[in-house]
């Protein structure tokens, strides 16, 4: 089998190569750059590549070798706190090669090489060990880094094990007679095998109201966020990486804009997890690509991501992938597809998106590892619809895959709601299975007065055109009342500031906390109003004031009890 051939034809990111007779996704060099590429079509002599970097200047008759391997992620000490390219070429390490523009057929492992690391085994000579199980640690940073037997390795016994310092590279074991290295490498298009998956129970607690409250996500499960531009789509990611119960976050960004990447690069490394005080990269890689890089990278960049997410999942994390947007990552795909001049499907896009977009999504999972650990993958898509229009192809098929959809909404944002997920159009399908947790973990009652606070939403909007036809003074009173709790319910529930110091993140706890507050102003206003008080006097109330300003004070949870008891005194000066 032949593994050199040469360039038959460039067609901008996709070359064809004769005389080479690879398999599927393998691995080429291509052009006398040796730039990376990917076979993506093989049509008999003809091998069709998607090449990673810029191919201007390449020309047929140039050499072509294949590798014979696949795409694969180096999984291993080093990736947390890590800045990668598509292909998982560290970006430090690039620019300091090359200064800021990236130069062609650059290589760079995705682990450092002659770092050591202080590996401590966790099993013994003569233990028997199965695929994926923990055979050592390693701490990398605040995190315990899990050294897992490789999923290749069948059970065997070890044959020694050794403590101290190592690069990823030195032999740390030997099980059933194999050398075992700190680093794996597993080929990104295919998901790290699992030994059970469990149903979606858990809510990702995300410190958002809206969010926990009315549209759980479940660790493990996939949200969509699809917003027209400048409508929160990465404020609310950013806010998800910072405060999600999640132990490690993996980011993919697929700039929009030109510069926003660079934002990106610059803001992520300053933001401060709340949880150690420390920097959030300490528990993040971080998957760039920019876009001055080829779209066969960015191609590529979601399914390295998810390889690194999984990894993380087998030792038994809880990991949230964010990816931003992957409209960009639908667009790669609908570019690489019309140069091999495939027939377009809806609006350009190949007819394989919609099972390229769920072979995806369907990677999220909560699962026990080969080696037995429980640990999740929740991913959490942006989606950038031209124009903000939900009904073009990537939105539509990203929402037939996903079970939460988090609708960003154009006029939310022009009256400055925050987040501006709208209530109406978003939902959940996990809630009824998440129900369970929040009842045994935060209060019993608290579906039924989710399901209250959304029943008290939708009777809003229904009086709402009633108000723009005739105006409010001509609604009954329980009706008048009705607006009012769902003023609160908008204004001091939904509405929260992704940069307030105290508002950014909210516990579960208040969550429940505020939301009984509103419902039991809600009680006091029908007992005020069957008692015969005056709607104003109900709406007016001064404890309601207080309300607004509760959530931004620094002893928030004192003074949220102090609106309790202003509650019951001044309705009570009501006669109620
Ligand atoms: P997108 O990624 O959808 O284009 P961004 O996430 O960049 O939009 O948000 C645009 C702007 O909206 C932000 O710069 C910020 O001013 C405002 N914004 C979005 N979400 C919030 C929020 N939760 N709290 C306060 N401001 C927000
Ligand atoms: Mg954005």
């Amino acid at each position: 089998m032949s593994t050199e051939g040469v360039i038959y034809r460039v067609a901008g990111p996709v070359v064809t190569a004769t005389g080479i007779s690879p398999k599927m996704y393998d691995v080429v060099h291509v052009g006398k750059e040796h730039l990376m590429g990917e076979v993506i079509k093989i049509v008999g002599d003809y091998s069709i590549i998607q090449v990673y970097e810029d191919t201007s200047g390449i020309k047929p008759g140039e050499p072509v070798t294949n590798t014979g391997l696949p795409l694969v992620a180096e999984l291993g000490p080093g990736l947390l706190t890590s800045v990668y390219d598509g292909i998982q070429r560290p970006l430090p390490v690039l620019r300091d090669k090359m200064g800021d523009y990236i130069f062609r057929g650059v290589s760079a492992p995705g682990l450092d090489r002659e770092k050591k690391w202080d590996f401590n085994p966790t099993v013994k000579k003569g233990d028997e060990v199965t695929a994926g199980q923990v055979i050592g640690t390693v701490k990398e940073g605040s995190t315990l880094h899990k050294i897992m037997a490789p999923p290749s390795l069948k059970k065997g016994k070890v044959d020694s094990i050794s403590s101290g310092k190592f690069t990823v590279e030195d032999v740390i074991a030997k099980i059933d007679g194999q050398p075992v290295q700190m680093m794996q490498k597993w080929p990104v298009r295919i998901p790290r095998p699992v030994s059970e998956k469990y149903q979606p129970v858990i809510p990702l607690i995300t410190g958002l109201r809206v969010l926990d409250t009315m549209f759980p996500l479940a660790k493990g499960g996939a949200a969509a966020i699809p917003g027209a531009f400048g409508t929160g789509k990465t404020v609310t990611q950013q806010s998800l990486a910072k405060y999600s119960d999640a132990e490690i976050v993996v980011y993919i960004g697929c700039g929009e804009r030109g510069n926003e990447m660079t934002e990106v690069l610059t803001e992520f490394p300053e933001l401060v997890d709340p949880k150690t005080g420390e920097s959030l990269m300490n528990r993040t890689v971080l998957i760039a690509n920019t876009s001055n890089m080829p779209v066969a990278a960015r191609e590529a960049s979601v399914y390295t991501g998810m390889t690194i997410a999984e990894y993380f999942r087998d030792m038994g994390y809880d990991v949230s992938l964010m990816a931003d947007s992957t409209s960009r990552w639908a667009e790669a795909m609908r570019e690489i597809s019309s140069r091999l001049e495939e027939m377009p499907g809806e609006e350009g896009y190949p007819a394989y998106l919609a099972g390229r977009l769920s072979e995806f999504y369907e990677r999220a999972a909560r699962a026990k590892s080969l080696g037995g650990d429980a640990g999740s993958v929740s991913v959490i898509g942006a989606v950038s619809p031209p124009g903000g229009d939900l009904s073009e192809p990537v939105t539509q098929n990203t929402l037939r895959i996903v079970r939460v959809f988090w609708a960003l909404d154009t006029k939310l944002r022009e009256r400055r709601h925050f987040p501006t997920i709208n209530w109406l159009t978003s939902y959940s399908m996990y809630d009824k299975q998440l129900s369970g947790w929040y009842k045994k973990n935060v209060a019993e009652d608290f579906p039924a007065l989710r399901g209250w606070a959304m029943q008290i939403l939708q009777k809003e909007a229904e009086l709402q055109d009633v108000v723009q036809m005739v105006g409010s003074d001509s609604l009954p009173d329980e009706q008048k009342i009705t607006l009012e709790v769902a003023k609160l319910i908008r204004e001091i529930y939904l509405q929260q500031n992704a940069y307030h110091p105290v508002d950014a993140y909210c516990p579960i706890d208040r969550q429940y906390k505020m939301l009984s507050l509103i419902k039991k102003y809600s009680d006091l206003a029908d007992k005020a109003l069957a008692a015969g008080v005056q709607v104003d006097k109900i709406a007016y109330l001064p404890a309601r004031q207080r309300f607004n300003q509760a959530k931004y004070e620094e002893k928030v949870d004192e003074e949220l009890a102090a609106v309790d008891a202003d509650f019951d005194s001044q309705f009570a000066g009501l006669g109620v």
